[in-house]
């Protein structure tokens, strides 16, 4: 008799149908994902596949810890944020716990989008001023107020002609590909302070200003040495506040660093957070000082149901703990300066690689078809990926020309797995793709 469980294909026809067409994957034959176990996945064939993309899933899929501590609660009770429970005031006080002196304050929300949405206006609220300062070639999120400081390219081609007139840009501080490279790229710093004192003058000193502590969205590019620490004493001075989006570089990911502002010896004013810190469940935060919290009572409403519900903040607290015991931030160093070492081999051998970036585990290697033009290799880096995927890799590229390669698997990754991954690039870019 025939069977009535829908083939892969079935489900992604019906998918066309039924999603919005820009909830999109990456692959034009995506394998359909039954399970994850750990950096591996595993489609409805069982085939095996190690994830080296999936900062989401932080502490590995299917986290035994995480999965318990969900499921307990689940059984218990999950409700909205209004009632009084122990989970997210335990929650509350580990994050913090993870920050500087005087982050005293926590929002939970469900994702990175509402966390910089969320930022932005506390700064607003906080200073009562409606400008923003942002880095060019980012990704804050899709809601009003973060994606009006998202100007990537690679989002929305027409993202810096749309902005509206409270978004002010600076330079992406790239140094490998940018207005200023190498040693030049101190100029970045001193470019940014004089567009915010120009601002200043002319009567729009910003609420704040805004960017990824390290360039993720560019496959984690470092920012210039004392970047940050130049532009938020510049946005200081003027009476603003320093938002860090740690989305996809903080909690542990960098290896050497528990949070990207660490690695640029800055501290923000606002921190927002997300993604990586629910292990896949939906858990944003918002970490700042009391005064400027207390602000937004006049400058603005919060309320968020689910943000840090009894299950969010359990499954939460249960990221941290295996984040901490497994000594995961310790693996991200260790595994990634090896996998890092590996790339940067593969870089003697194949003139494809312009760039190995990043550090810890959030690596970035950038292709182009010439190492001085450093023309994007585009279309090269689609077909690496999709080759990737035949041999069993799950890969993607990012940035604003989609040439880099975005590696951060799943912390729990092992030395043998991005081995696996290092030998199977090799062999793609030696036997073609
Ligand atoms: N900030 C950064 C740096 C991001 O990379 C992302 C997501 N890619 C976001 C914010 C938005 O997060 P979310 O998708 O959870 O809304």
């Amino acid at each position: 008799a025939p069977s009535t469980v829908p083939t892969a294909d079935d489900v992604l026809a019906r998918r066309h149908d039924v999603l919005a067409e820009v909830q999109e994957h990456y692959y034009t034959l995506p394998p359909r994902i039954e399970r994850g176990w750990r950096e591996y996945l595993i489609d409805v064939d069982g085939r095996v596949y190690l994830d080296m993309v999936n900062n989401v899933a932080s502490v590995g899929h299917a986290h035994p810890h995480v999965v318990a501590a969900g499921s307990r609660q689940m059984h218990l009770l999950n409700t909205n944020s209004r009632f009084h429970y122990r989970a997210i005031t335990d929650y509350a006080d580990r994050i913090a716990a993870t920050l500087p002196e005087g982050f005293d304050t926590v929002f939970f929300v469900n994702s990175g989008s509402e966390a910089t949405d969320l930022a932005i206006r506390l700064a607003m609220a906080a200073t009562g001023r409606p400008d923003m300062v942002a880095m060019r070639e980012a990704y804050h999120g899709w809601t009003y107020a973060s994606d009006a400081v998202s100007t990537s390219i690679a989002d929305n081609p027409n993202a810096l002609s749309t902005r509206p007139d409270w978004v002010h840009t600076v330079d992406a501080a790239n140094s490998y590909r940018g207005k200023h490279r190498g040693a030049d790229a101190a100029r970045y710093a001193p470019e940014a302070v004089a567009a915010i004192d120009e601002l200043a003058a002319s009567g729009r000193p910003p609420a704040g200003f805004i960017a990824e502590t390290y360039f993720g969205n560019a496959g984690g590019v470092a920012l210039p040495d004392g970047y940050l620490r130049e532009v938020y004493a510049a946005i200081r001075r003027h009476g603003g506040l320093a938002i860090a989006d740690e989305v996809q570089v903080g909690y542990g990911r960098l290896g050497e660093w528990f949070w990207g502002f660490e690695q640029q010896g800055a501290v923000p004013d606002i921190v927002a957070v997300a993604k990586s810190i629910g292990g896949g469940q939906p858990v944003g935060a918002v970490i700042t000082r009391r005064e400027i919290a207390d602000r937004y009572r006049s400058g603005g409403y919060f309320f968020s149901s689910t943000g840090g519900s009894p299950v969010s903040a359990v499954i939460g607290t249960a990221v941290l703990d295996v984040i901490q015991r497994e000594g995961l931030q310790e693996n991200a160093r260790a595994v990634g300066s090896h996998l890092k070492e590996r790339l940067e081999r593969l870089a003697a051998k194949h003139p494809l690689i312009g760039a190995v970036h990043g550090s810890g585990l959030y690596l970035g290697l950038e292709f182009v078809r010439d190492r001085e033009t450093l023309e994007p290799a585009t279309a090269e880096t689609a077909a690496i990926c999709d080759r990737l995927l035949e041999l069993g890799v799950i890969m993607q590229p990012t940035g604003d020309h989609q040439n880099v390669l975005k590696i951060k698997p799943p912390l729990v990754v092992t030395r043998a797995s991005v081995d696996v991954f290092a030998d199977a690039l090799d062999r793609v870019l030696t036997t073609g793709w």
